[in-house]
C-alpha cells in the first residue's frame, strides 16, 4: 500500500485482479489485464462458465498471435497469469475486484454483499455495469468509499475507452488507483457523473432502441436499417448488428434503467426488443438475435 492524501486514506497499488463474471466483458477485461502484467483470477457461477471464459481468452489471444500483434512468449505469459476461481472466496487476496456479471441489479447486489465478506479491507470493489447506479451498488457493500464504476467497452481488447464513474462516497485514493490501473492497460478514461447509463450508453442505447422501433413499425427491414446507418451516417456497424453484439438482454436492461431512472417515456423499451429477449434470442452470444449467426453468413431474422 502507498500513502494517500487525506487523513487515514490510502491508495492501493493494484497487482492482483479478481473478476466476477466470465462472459464477454469479464473475459475481455481478464485478457487485457493479463497482457499488461496483472495476475488475474476469474470467477463465474460454474466451472463450465469459467472454462468457457478461459477458452475464449485463449482463442482471442491466439487470434492476436496469428495477426502478429503479440508473440508466442507474450501469449504464454498472459495465459499463465490467468486462473479460474471456482469460489468467490478465492478472490480474497485480490487488490481490485471488478464485477462483470449479468446486467441485473439484484444479482450484482448479492455479489457485492458476498464480496464484502471475503475481500481484504483495503481492496477496491468495482462494477463494469453499463447503466446501474454506482452509488446504489456501493451501498450494498461494506466499503462505499472504496467502490467505483469502471465501465469497459466491448470488445475490451479493441476498444480504447473506459468510463470511470464515482459514486457519491468514492474517495480520492480509490479514484486515483482506478485511473492508474486503466492507464497501465493503455486505455483512455472519460469521467462520467453517476446518472443512469452514464455517457456512452445514455446516448447509444436510445439510438439502438429507436432502430428497433423502426423495425417494429415496419419502416425498414433489419438489412435496410443497418445499411442505412452504415452508409448514410457512416457508422462502422448498423444499430441492430451492434445490439446483437452488445447482447439484447443487456440492451433491454439498460433501457429499463434509463426508463425507471429518468421517468421519461422517451426511454420506453421497444416491445419488439422485449420479445426477442423473451425468446432467448439475445444476439451473437447465443448465435441468434436480429441476425441468425448459425450459418456461414449472418442472416436477418426479420
Ligand atoms: P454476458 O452475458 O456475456 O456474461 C455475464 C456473465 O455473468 C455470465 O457468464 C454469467 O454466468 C455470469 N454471472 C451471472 N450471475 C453471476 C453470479 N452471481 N456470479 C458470478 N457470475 C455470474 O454479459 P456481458 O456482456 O459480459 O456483460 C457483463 C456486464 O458488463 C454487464 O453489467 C453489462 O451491462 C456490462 N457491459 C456489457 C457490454 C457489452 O457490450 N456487452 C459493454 C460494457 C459493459
Amino acid at each position: 500500500m502507498i500513502p494517500g492524501n487525506g487523513a487515514g486514506e490510502m491508495s492501493i497499488e493494484i497487482r492482483k485482479l479478481g473478476i466476477v463474471g466470465a462472459g464477454q466483458m469479464g473475459s475481455g477485461i481478464a485478457h487485457v489485464a493479463a497482457l499488461n502484467g496483472f495476475s488475474v483470477l476469474v470467477h463465474d457461477v460454474s466451472e463450465e462458465r469459467i472454462n468457457t471464459g478461459l477458452a475464449t481468452i485463449n482463442g482471442n489471444l491466439g487470434r492476436q498471435l496469428q495477426k502478429g500483434t503479440i508473440d508466442e512468449a507474450t501469449k504464454k505469459a498472459a495465459v499463465d497469469r490467468i486462473d479460474g476461481a471456482p469460489t468467490l472466496a478465492d478472490l480474497a487476496s485480490c487488490d481490485l475486484i471488478i464485477e462483470a456479471a449479468s446486467e441485473n441489479e439484484a444479482i450484482k447486489r448479492k455479489i457485492f454483499q458476498d464480496l464484502s465478506k471475503i475481500a481484504k479491507p483495503e481492496a477496491i470493489l468495482a462494477s463494469n455495469t453499463s447503466s446501474i447506479s454506482i452509488t446504489r451498488l456501493a451501498s450494498s457493500t461494506d466499503r462505499p468509499e472504496r467502490f467505483i464504476g469502471i465501465h469497459f467497452m466491448n470488445p475490451v481488447p479493441v476498444m480504447q475507452l473506459v468510463e470511470l464513474i464515482r459514486g457519491i462516497a468514492t474517495d480520492d485514493p480509490t479514484f486515483r488507483s482506478a485511473r492508474e490501473f486503466i492507464a497501465k492497460l493503455g486505455k483512455t478514461v472519460t469521467m462520467s457523473e453517476d446518472f443512469p447509463a452514464f455517457i456512452v450508453n445514455r446516448i447509444l442505447l436510445p439510438m439502438i432502441n429507436e432502430a428497433v422501433y423502426t423495425l417494429y413499425e415496419g419502416v425498414g427491414s433489419v438489412e435496410a436499417i443497418d445499411t442505412a446507418m452504415r452508409l448514410g451516417a457512416n457508422h462502422p456497424m448498423g444499430p441492430l448488428q451492434l445490439a446483437d453484439f452488445i447482447g439484447l438482454d443487456t440492451c433491454l436492461s439498460i433501457m429499463q434503467v434509463l426508463h425507471d431512472g429518468l421517468s421519461d417515456s422517451k426511454y420506453r423499451p421497444c416491445p419488439l426488443l422485449v420479445k426477442y429477449v423473451e425468446a432467448g434470442w439475445l444476439g451473437r452470444k447465443v448465435k441468434r438475435g436480429f441476425y441468425d449467426y448459425r450459418g456461414e453468413k449472418p442472416v436477418p431474422t426479420r
